[in-house]
């Protein structure tokens, strides 16, 4: 049997036009567009193209995205500066500092200057915290918002079900766990302490793997018909000296078992930067409603 292939591309495109037409709407009750400011600090090429995307993505759904590229040489004190800028100004809804930050700069004190109402990363303790207590009104991390919205095209009925998230950062891992428990699924975190990880993976009817390791998670570790999430993108060395993408899981194996699984490329990659999209429409409407 072969899996159902999750198409986050195309998912992605719906919820792009869904937060288009909610921007559409918001321009027309308060007479400006959503804002989203992101900021660069040095030149790492997976950043800048990361963040050019997230400004070229959220002008392509009639938001105003701007890019602050500033150079690596910028202190600390200069970031607050602007930080403290953007945060002050009414027409900024969504603010986002690119990772990883120079190591000059400590990206933990800054990260938690963000106007928690403007933290449409929602890697700000605030956020963090509303979501671990299972309270209303947080801005949700993108990633793992983008991995509901896969289980759920999947299908998967996530009450009673055994999950499995593989990876415990603050960014992916935890906050996929969180939304897990939400939905009343009973939710194992494993980790690289973890004992017997493939019989771990093996219980899981949703297993969610964010770990950063190139096909770690292979075909016999997955339960059968099981939903298979792979956050992981891992760039690869090809005998021809180019490089391919691939996730955390053995994607060839995996898809004979799993019943649904999200392939790399094209899979939680896109829908990561959609749920940033629909964050900074949902932080604008907040703002607008106090
Ligand atoms: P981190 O490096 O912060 O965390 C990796 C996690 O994996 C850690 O909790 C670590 O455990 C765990 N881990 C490492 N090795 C093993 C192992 N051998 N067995 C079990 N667990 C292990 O990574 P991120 O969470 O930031 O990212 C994970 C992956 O997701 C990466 O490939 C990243 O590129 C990708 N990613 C993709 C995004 C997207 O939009 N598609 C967005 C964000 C990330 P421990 O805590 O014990 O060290």
């Amino acid at each position: 049997m072969s899996a159902r292939i999750l198409d986050g591309k195309k998912l992605a495109e719906e919820v792009r036009a869904e937060v288009r037409v909610g921007v559409e709407a918001f321009r027309a009750t308060h007479g400006r567009p959503p804002g989203l400011d992101v900021v660069l600090v040095g030149e790492d090429p997976a950043s800048v193209l990361y963040t050019r995307n997230k400004e070229k993505a959220s002008n392509q759904v009639g938001m105003r995205g701007k890019l602050h590229s500033l150079p690596a040489s910028t202190t600390e004190a200069q970031l607050v500066k602007l930080l403290g800028d953007l945060n002050a100004d009414p027409a900024i809804d969504g603010i986002l500092v690119q990772l990883p930050l120079p190591k000059t700069i400590d990206a933990e004190r800054v990260l938690d200057l963000v106007d928690p109402q403007k933290d449409v990363d929602g890697f700000h303790p605030v956020n963090a915290g509303l979501l671990a207590l299972g309270r209303r009104g947080a801005l949700v991390a993108c990633t793992p918002s983008g991995c509901m919205r896969l289980i759920a095209l999947a299908g998967a009925k996530l009450e009673g079900a055994n999950a499995v998230v593989v990876g415990r950062s603050n960014i992916v891992g935890k906050p996929m766990a969180l939304l897990l428990l939400g939905a009343n699924a009973t939710v194992t975190i494993a980790h690289s302490r973890t004992n017997n990880l493939a019989e771990v993976c093996r219980r899981a009817d949703v297993l969610v793997a964010a770990v950063g390791k190139a096909e770690m998670i292979r075909g016999g570790w997955i339960k059968p018909g099981a939903v298979v999430v792979d956050v992981g993108q891992n760039s690869v060395a090809l005998p021809d000296g180019k490089t391919k993408l691939v996730g955390d899981v053995a994607f060839d194996e995996a898809k004979e078992v799993a019943g649904a699984i999200t392939p790399v490329p094209g899979g939680v990659g896109p829908m990561t930067i959609a749920m940033l999209l629909a964050n900074t429409l949902e932080a604008a409407r907040r703002r607008v409603s106090v």
